[in-house]
């Protein structure tokens, strides 16, 4: 029970320290943390969990072998999923990730996802990149689904070969040209026969999520499945 000085403080850090939601930017009321209760209710979840194939999975359909794809939600231009990730990725707010991953967990608990994964690899930064931003943004959602669902990170085991400047700019052509030689495994010895969940934050072309999994694939037995917290449509 707080007392009426404990009170006190807690209003005066909410005046000197206000904190808003991380989807709508709006001031946070009561009990609300990282995002409010509105935006909550209105992420676009893509339900991508309940479907036997997703728009993600087809994606890659003759491309490279998929066991299951999902996205968490949809990405639209100015929208929630769009400000969560940009608050996620650029602006250290990580306890999104894990409020994301806390949520997703329990919509793939009944998803063969968690039956059958060994291990998740979360898509890595060079490190410079790392270094410039000081943490790679899906490493809390990664460590949320895996805390929840019961399964090891493995975050030494996919690696960023080479430093690539902003992708924004270039067509998916170049991307995808770019991105062949951009990853590479390491300290896979005892990883044979294995099924790894690849995470990453978006889906827009799935030109890195190509690279990667290709990667993972050449792994004895692999099987690799793909999750991303959002889709693009674009
Ligand atoms: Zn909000």
């Amino acid at each position: 029970m707080l007392n009426f000085f404990d009170k006190i403080h807690i209003n005066l850090l909410n005046v000197l320290f206000p904190d808003f939601c991380n989807g709508c930017a709006k001031l946070l009321i009561n009990n609300e943390s990282t995002i409010c209760t509105k935006c909550l209710h209105l992420l676009p979840l893509t339900q991508h969990n309940l479907l036997k194939e997703s728009e993600l999975t087809r994606v890659f359909k003759g491309i490279i072998p998929i066991e299951f794809g999902v996205a968490m939600m949809y990405f639209n231009k100015k929208g929630v999923a769009q400000n969560l990730i940009h608050n996620l990725k650029y602006r250290n707010q990580q306890k999104i990730g894990t409020l994301l991953g806390n949520i997703y967990a329990q919509e793939l608990k009944n998803h063969k996802i968690s039956e059958t994964v060994d291990y998740i690899i979360p898509v890595p930064l060079h490190k410079k990149r790392f270094h410039e931003r000081g943490y790679n943004q899906v490493t809390t959602f990664c460590n949320a689904i895996g805390e929840n669902l019961n399964i090891s990170v493995l975050d030494n085991v996919l690696i960023k070969r080479e430093y690539l400047k902003s992708q924004t700019s270039k067509n998916k052509e170049n991307r995808l040209e770019n991105n062949k030689n951009a990853f590479a495994i390491e300290n896979y010895e005892n990883l044979n026969n294995k099924h790894f969940l690849l995470i990453d934050d978006v889906f827009t072309t799935g030109a890195t999520l190509e690279s990667c999994a290709r990667e993972l694939l050449k792994i004895e037995n692999a099987k690799v499945s793909i999750l991303t917290i959002a889709f693009s449509q674009s």
